[in-house]
Parts: C-alpha cells; sequence; structure tokens
C-alpha cells in the first residue's frame, strides 16, 4: 500500500516534523485515499504532460501526479513543510518542490524553465483564501496549460462552472468562461481533510479555449463592465454600472440602449455577448461617439 495514502502515515510525518495547521495558509490536508488518484486522474497529467502543482501540503496528491506525469513541479509557500515533502516525496525522482508563493511567482518563466516542450497542465487543492485571485491570475495571464483542475469550495466552483446569463452566474463565472470552458468533476466531504473544513469541496477543470467564445472590443473594459455589473447583484444593470463606472445614469442607459439591453435588466441575466455588446455600447460613449 502506498503510504501517503494512510491517513496514520500523514499524521506521524507531519508530528515528526513539528508541524502545526495554518488556518491562515488555507491548510486542510487531504486525507480520503481516494480523492487523490481521482483528481489526479481527470486532470491530464500523462507521460507527455508536466504538471504544476499549487500548495502540495504534505505531498498527497503530488505523489499520485508523479506516478501519472513524467514531471511535476510543486509550488509551496509555507517553508515548514520543505522537510515533509523532501521525506513524503523522496521516491520520487520527477518531482521539484519550489518554495515560493503562487501568486507572485512568474508562471511563463517557470513553464518555460521547467517545460520547455510538451504540454502542461495545472492541478490543485487550493488554499481557499486565494481561490479567486490565483485562477483569474493564471487565466488573464494567458499561460500555455491545456487545463486548469483545482479544488475548491463547493460554492465556489458552483458559482464558477454557472453560465453566464444564469442566476448562478457572477462575475468570476462571465470571466471563467471567456478564457475556457469549465466542468464540474465531483464533489468532495468536509470529512475528506484533516483539519476538516466547515463546508463541502467540490473539483472543477478548466479546460482552455483557444479562443474567447465572444469577440470583444476592448478587453480591458470588457473585464471592467464586468465587475461592475456585478457589484451590486440586486440593484439593475443600469444603477451598477453608473457606480461602477462613475457615469451618469444617462450615459449608462443611452449605451444600453444601443447595445439593446432594457434599463431594468440585471447582470445575472447578461450572457457573454451582451456583455460584449455592452462593452462596444460603453467603448463608443467613452470614445465621445454617440
Ligand atoms: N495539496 C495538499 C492536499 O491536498 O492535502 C494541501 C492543500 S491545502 C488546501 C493548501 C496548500 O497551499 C497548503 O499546503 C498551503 O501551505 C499552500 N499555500 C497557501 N498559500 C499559498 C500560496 N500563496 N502559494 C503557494 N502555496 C500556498
Amino acid at each position: 500500500m502506498n503510504k501517503l495514502t494512510d491517513i496514520n502515515y500523514i499524521k506521524s510525518v507531519l508530528s515528526k516534523h513539528g508541524f502545526t495547521f495554518s488556518k491562515a495558509l488555507g491548510q486542510n490536508f487531504l486525507v480520503n485515499p481516494s480523492v487523490c488518484p481521482k483528481m489526479a486522474g481527470q486532470c491530464g497529467a500523462d507521460d507527455k504532460t508536466g504538471v504544476i502543482e499549487i500548495g502540495p501540503g504534505a505531498g498527497v496528491l503530488t505523489n499520485e501526479l508523479a506516478k501519472r506525469s513524467y514531471k511535476v513541479v510543486a509550488v509551496e509557500l509555507d517553508k515548514r513543510l520543505l522537510p515533509v515533502l523532501a521525506e513524503t516525496l523522496s521516491g520520487y525522482d520527477n518531482v521539484k518542490v519550489i518554495n515560493d508563493d503562487a501568486l507572485k511567482l512568474d508562471f511563463h518563466k517557470l513553464i518555460n524553465d521547467e517545460f520547455p516542450q510538451g504540454d502542461v497542465v495545472i492541478c490543485a487543492n487550493l488554499p481557499y483564501y486565494i481561490t479567486s485571485p490565483i485562477l483569474m491570475r493564471l487565466l488573464e495571464e494567458r499561460l500555455p496549460v491545456k487545463a486548469i483542475t483545482v479544488m475548491v469550495q463547493k460554492e465556489a466552483a458552483d458559482r464558477i462552472c454557472a453560465s453566464p446569463g444564469t442566476r448562478a452566474s457572477g462575475a468570476i463565472s462571465a470571466a471563467v468562461h471567456y478564457y475556457c470552458e469549465p466542468e464540474m468533476l465531483f464533489r468532495v466531504s468536509p470529512g475528506s481533510f484533516i483539519p476538516a473544513p466547515k463546508v463541502e469541496s467540490a473539483v472543477i477543470r478548466l479546460n482552455i479555449l483557444k479562443e474567447p467564445p465572444v469577440k470583444v472590443s476592448d478587453e480591458k473594459l470588457f473585464f471592467k463592465v464586468v465587475r461592475a455589473s456585478f457589484l451590486q447583484r440586486r440593484k439593475t444593470l443600469s444603477n451598477s454600472l453608473s457606480a461602477g463606472l462613475s457615469m451618469s445614469k444617462a450615459e449608462i442607459n443611452t449605451a444600453l440602449a444601443r447595445a439593446g439591453i432594457p434599463a431594468n435588466a440585471r447582470a445575472e441575466e447578461m450572457t457573454m455577448q451582451q456583455f460584449s455588446d455592452i462593452t462596444a455600447s460603453l467603448g463608443c460613449a467613452l470614445s465621445g461617439e454617440r
């Protein structure tokens, strides 16, 4: 039996190194032996596809990724876990652990240096406190990766996967659907971790698109529009955009009308195409065209 699927082994290595869990770093480690093989098996890792893992913790998922991929580079912020990982992953010569902050690390350089050829995927049981910033960073930087498979809080997974134009959608749904096709893979119960989180988790895979699903006149403005639209979910699009973009309601209403959108529409009703139309229309208004 592989020792890293044995909760007693994981606990004993952690305690041998005097490790205590940090809530601030989102440290909930997987101990359910069926979750990591399932996650690693669905992330696209194989003998021609390298993997970047964010937050290896004690190395339980890393272990499964290393079995499937020719190379795994794992980025861990917490220095205290380096000796733990050196011990738990000592049987592998295809794993490299980097002590760095995934929010600051230059991923383009990492991919150029560590995976000069072949496909790359990202796989991570994310520290939940950085779910949105890390996902947005990975997507906005247009990294040359095929897919991003992550475990996140179930509620965040629902929001991320929700199609724009549906009730459950939010700013992150529109941003995510611009870069990829998200897929809900499976749920994970709180009892699968030590310590157990309060909420359920889910594993999702973001399949990176070659082209965005809609043409956008100005990407920066598009994301500004999306963010502003959802700033005040309960208000109308007209009110939210006026407040979020510091424009008068009259200007916003003219732009919405030109895009064929009623002033009392709500952000959650907008499809990707409609966000793109609003962006084009507002772009004209901002550049002085009427
Ligand atoms: N992969 C392990 C598992 O599934 O058991 C641990 C997952 S735990 C939810 C999140 C991990 O991310 C922890 O090891 C934590 O120290 C690490 N982490 C937190 N913030 C980080 C950051 N900014 N950059 C890299 N790793 C980070």
